[in-house]
This record gives structure tokens, C-alpha cells and sequence, in this order.
């Protein structure tokens, strides 16, 4: 990557950019949109309208908006994204986009356009279910843990590749708005008047802080694998056949059950929302036994540490991967119903009385998975607190 001053692109410059890559014919009449939500990063959409062939140019901004505010954030995330997915790729190419340039200077990632999926979060909303998806991401994770954590990679390697994932100011973010903040009353959080006699019993639930605690602990110093630190389902394109899993500037080592209670905490968000539950449960089971499956075949054949084949190792991470997932969700869950990002699962049901409802039920459904870990021993057990709760 060529040194450049960094300032943030405009269509024209990403136009240009696209056409000096070399990826297109000289003389390609772009049309350039700029498709972001426009919280922290840029996102150009550079495409050919004759033959629909495009990439995406997706560049951080040097501030976050929070709360209607800006504080500056690391333009560092550029990289840690962009290495993030080519580390991804060198595992599971099918998962991830490609990418085809990127400048540091610039925060830049020019990779694959996606468009021809759709995000699995507004597919879910519309009622689609995508069969595959849980095989993809049941693979995607095991996959990316195992090879670059302890048992999958030389564990000097695996230190030197740690390196370059240190991303203290997106780990801060979660620190804060997934494991601090919901729990206490914070400015940054945002809830409706009518949850507040809820909010303020989980804000006085001393035994709840506990366990709240203890994960935070886990997140903050357990650094098991590269992780992609903001497993949503807003980061995930899908369709029927395809699974492709995108934005990874949250990357760092952390621990194995981030990413899967992430995930799973926001299909329960949408099974909450809505009234057939049975594919969003079934995704959870499947995405745990794929998982599993996929993680004990790789620990069989590829495993480095010397410890590998004594008794009950295997057994011991699998359990404790679950007991973790199940409580990230379970903090996953609340920071999406009062902390500072939403999801528009439940912010979107439109009548009111309804989306009381179902966000109390989140509320509580969040308490029971943290709570309760611990006593998590088959990923059926989450369907059980889901149907105690709803
Ligand atoms: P942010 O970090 O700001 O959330 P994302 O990487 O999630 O950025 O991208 C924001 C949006 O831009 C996505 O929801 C999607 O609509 C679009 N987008 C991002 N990457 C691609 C891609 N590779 N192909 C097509 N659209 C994309
Ligand atoms: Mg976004
Ligand atoms: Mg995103
Ligand atoms: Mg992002």
C-alpha cells in the first residue's frame, strides 16, 4: 500500500480509485453510491451499470456519532478489518469477501461486492430462513478458532499473529456498551419510559452483576483465538445457497464464545419478535452441532498442543465454549434492547403494547441465559429458557 495522506473519500475519488485497481476494462462508466449507515465507517458501492459487476470500497472514518455527538475512534480498525478477513480467507474463503487492495493511510478495504445477497438481520425480519445458514456459520466458526488458536496453529505463530489484532479502542466499545453500561444507569443507554421499572431491577440485580462481571473478566483476558467481535446478524450476507460474513474491524484474540453466543443472542432477538420460532431455534442447535462437529474433526487430525489426546480436554472446551456463548448472549441480548445499539428486530415492531412486551421478554430472557450458564450442558437447554420465558 502506497503512503497517502488520509481524507475521506468522495464518490468521484472512490470512482477513481476503482478504475486505477486494474479489476474493470479502461473506459468503464461507473456509477458510484455511497451505501453506509453511516455511524463509523463509509461504504462506496462502485459498479458497472451495463454489466452489474462492481466492489465495494469500505472506508473508517476518524470519529464515531454516539449519542448525537462525535469522539474520535482509530482509523487502526481499517487494517485490523482488512487482515482480518484475508486471515478468514486463508481458512474459509467461501465465508468471506475478497479483498482486493486496501491502504492503511488511507483506512481503506476495497473488496468483493456482496450485493446479490441481502443481510441476514433484514432477511430474518422479512421472514426468510436460509437453510444453509447455520451449516456456514457453524463451519465459519469452528473453523477460524480452531486454526488460530493454541490447538490449531504453532503457539509462537499464534503469539506473533495475535499482534497484529491488539484493538483496544473497538475492544473498549464492546467493554463498555455490551458489558458495563446496560448494567448501570448510564448515559449512553436508551430505552422507552415503560421499561424502566424492568431496567432498573436489572440495574439493582447484585447477583446479575456478579455473573455480568465475570464475563467481562473473560472478555477482557482470555485470548483463545481471533475472534470477529461483532458476529450479528447484521454481519452476515445470506441468501438460500450462500453465507458470506462481513465487517470484522472488532477482530481480536478473545475468547472461543464470543462469536457463537453473539450470533446466537441475535436469532433469539428475532425469534422474540416474532411468532414462529422454530427456525431461529433450530439455527441456534445447528449452528452449535456443525460447531462442535466440525471443531472435534480438527482437534482429531490437526491438533498441536501435546495435550490433544488426553482424556477429556476436547470435552472440557466444548463445555465451557457453551456455558460462555450462552452468557455473552445473554448480554448480547440486553445491550440490543437498552443499551445504546439496537436492533431493529424489536425497535421495529410497530405496535407499541407489542414491542413492550417483547422487549421485556428479551430483558428477561438475557437474565435467565446469564444467570443460568452455568447449568447449560446441550445447546437444547436454550430452546427450554427461551419457551420458560416467552
Ligand atoms: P459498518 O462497520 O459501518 O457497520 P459494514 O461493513 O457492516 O459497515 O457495512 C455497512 C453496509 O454496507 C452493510 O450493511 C451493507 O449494506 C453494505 N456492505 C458492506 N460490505 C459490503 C459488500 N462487500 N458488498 C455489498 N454491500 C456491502
Ligand atoms: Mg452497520
Ligand atoms: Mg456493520
Ligand atoms: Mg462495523
Amino acid at each position: 500500500s502506497k503512503q497517502s495522506v488520509y481524507e475521506p473519500l468522495t464518490e468521484s475519488g472512490a470512482v477513481a480509485l476503482a478504475a486505477r485497481l486494474g479489476l474493470f476494462p479502461e473506459g468503464t462508466p461507473f456509477i458510484c453510491q455511497e451505501i453506509g449507515d453511516g455511524n463509523l465507517n463509509l461504504v462506496f458501492h462502485v459498479f458497472d451499470p451495463q454489466t452489474k459487476k462492481g466492489v465495494i470500497i469500505k472506508q473508517a472514518l476518524p470519529y464515531a456519532k454516539v449519542v448525537g455527538e462525535s469522539w474520535p475512534l482509530t482509523l487502526k480498525r481499517a487494517v485490523i478489518e482488512s487482515n482480518a478477513l484475508r486471515t478468514f480467507a486463508d481458512y474459509v474463503p467461501q465465508y468471506v469477501p475478497k479483498v482486493y487492495y486496501s491502504d492503511e493511510s488511507l483506512a481503506i478495504t476495497v473488496m468483493e461486492d456482496l450485493s446479490h445477497l441481502q443481510i441476514a438481520r433484514k432477511g430474518f425480519i422479512a421472514g426468510k430462513t436460509y437453510p444453509l445458514l447455520s451449516q456456514h456459520i457453524g463451519e465459519f466458526i469452528a473453523k477460524t478458532l480452531f486454526y488460530t488458536s493454541d490447538f490449531g496453529m504453532n503457539q509462537q505463530q499464534k503469539k506473533q499473529l495475535q499482534q497484529n489484532f491488539i484493538n483496544p479502542e473497538l475492544c473498549k466499545i464492546t467493554e463498555d456498551l455490551v458489558f458495563t453500561d446496560p448494567f448501570f444507569d448510564h448515559e449512553t443507554n436508551n430505552f422507552e419510559e415503560e421499561l424502566r421499572r424492568d431496567v432498573e431491577a436489572l440495574w439493582n440485580d447484585d447477583a446479575l452483576h456478579l455473573e455480568v462481571a465475570k464475563l467481562k473478566r473473560k472478555f477482557l483476558t482470555e485470548a483463545d483465538a481471533l475472534i470477529h467481535g461483532d458476529l450479528h446478524t447484521g454481519s452476515i450476507f445470506a441468501s438460500d445457497t450462500e453465507t458470506k460474513v462481513i465487517d470484522p474491524e472488532f477482530a481480536f484474540y478473545g475468547p472461543f464464545g464470543f462469536d457463537i453466543g453473539q450470533f446466537f443472542a441475535n436469532l433469539l432477538l428475532n425469534a422474540l419478535s416474532r411468532s414462529e420460532h422454530e427456525p431461529l431455534l433450530a439455527h441456534i442447535e445447528k449452528t452449535w452441532n456443525v460447531f462442535t462437529h466440525t471443531f472435534a474433526a480438527l482437534w482429531e487430525q490437526h491438533n498441536v498442543e501435546p495435550y490433544a489426546k488426553t482424556e477429556g480436554l476436547l470435552q472440557d472446551v466444548r463445555q465451557q465454549t457453551l456455558i460462555d456463548a450462552v452468557g455473552f448472549a445473554g448480554c448480547e441480548i440486553i445491550r440490543r434492547t437498552i443499551g445504546l445499539a439496537h436492533v431493529a428486530d424489536l425497535d421495529g415492531i410497530e405496535d407499541q403494547p407489542t414491542r413492550i412486551h417483547a422487549k421485556q421478554l428479551a430483558l428477561q430472557l438475557g437474565r435467565q441465559l446469564i444467570l443460568h450458564r452455568q447449568t447449560i450442558h446441550e445447546v437444547q437447554q436454550i430452546r427450554s429458557l427461551f419457551f420458560q420465558t416467552f
